[in-house]
């Protein structure tokens, strides 16, 4: 039932393309209010116009309020300043969805330099994991909230040439799972989506920016798209309040 969005505060992380952009509009269409974060701020905010468009053109009266914060969620500095940027009318934040990651190169172990698997780790998971921080404890306060982390099948089925990949998205399902447990006794809750190949700005910066080796990767198979993997999120987040989708995994039809 949408109308479990009408005025909730949903931030998002990574909201500047991509699974994150299309979550975005998504709640927004449904009445919910955003906190949209990312590294590049000018994108962030074509994002926050679509979204103010998509809330005006469904004609729904709550929510719609917007704001935009630049933040990278490696950088331990920019985290502990992060909640004294959000404007005090979305301070109660509802939804948490820990979308900001990406995969860098497919080089074999032996190949991988420090810098690349460092950088995937510092946001696929501590960047995930410092966010989450952030809020659980007002959560446990409020007695309300839900952690939306994006995981993938490269959390449940590592690959040749993705391995620090792989153990990011392991780390991701693992930490959400025991979050899960952790708090059973709380009304938090908690999921984790898991997509499979979605067709995103992450297909090109997984091989360093070369298209046509990205666009080889969906030879054969009709790629999802952001919007696929939005309508997961948005409606895990607007189950009633008794039901936590603890794992959705979402492929192609011709992914295996
Ligand atoms: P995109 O590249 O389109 O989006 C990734 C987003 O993360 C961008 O908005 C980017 O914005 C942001 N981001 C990257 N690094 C940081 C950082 N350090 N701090 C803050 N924001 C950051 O890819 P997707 O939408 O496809 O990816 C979203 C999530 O989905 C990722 O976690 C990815 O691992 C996961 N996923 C994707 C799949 C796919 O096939 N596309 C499959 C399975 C999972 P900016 O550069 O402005 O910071």
């Amino acid at each position: 039932n949408a109308s479990r969005l009408l005025g909730k505060t949903v931030l998002i992380t990574g909201a500047s393309s991509g699974i994150g952009a299309a979550t975005a509009i998504l709640f927004a269409k449904g009445g919910a209010n955003l906190i949209l974060t990312a590294r590049r701020a000018d994108v962030l905010k074509t994002v926050a116009d679509a979204c103010t468009s998509a809330h005006k053109e469904s004609g729904v009266q709550q929510g719609g309020r917007i704001a935009t914060i630049q933040l990278d969620v490696s950088d331990k500095t920019q985290i502990g300043a992060f909640l004294d940027k959000i404007p005090s009318d979305l301070r109660n934040v509802d939804v948490l969805v820990n979308n900001a990651g990406f995969v860098l190169g497919v080089e074999r172990v032996g190949d991988i330099a420090a810098a690349d698997y460092e950088s995937m780790f510092a946001t696929n998971v501590f960047g995930l994991i410092a966010m989450t921080q952030l809020f659980i404890k007002d959560f446990k306060t409020r007695k309300t909230g839900h952690v939306i982390n994006i995981g993938s099948i490269a959390g449940r089925e590592p690959y040749a040439g993705g391995s620090i990949y792989c153990a990011t998205k392991h780390a991701v399902n693992a930490f959400t799972a025991a979050m899960m447990r952790e708090l059973v006794d709380t009304p938090i809750r908690v999921t984790e989506i898991q997509p499979g190949m979605v067709e995103t700005e992450f297909s090109v910066i997984r091989f360093r920016g070369d298209k046509s080796a990205a666009d080889k990767v969906y030879d054969g198979l009709q790629p999802l798209v952001a919007e696929d993997i939005a309508e997961e999120i948005v409606w895990a987040a607007s189950r009633p309040p008794h039901v936590n989708l603890a794992e959705v995994f979402v492929l192609p039809v011709n992914q295996a």
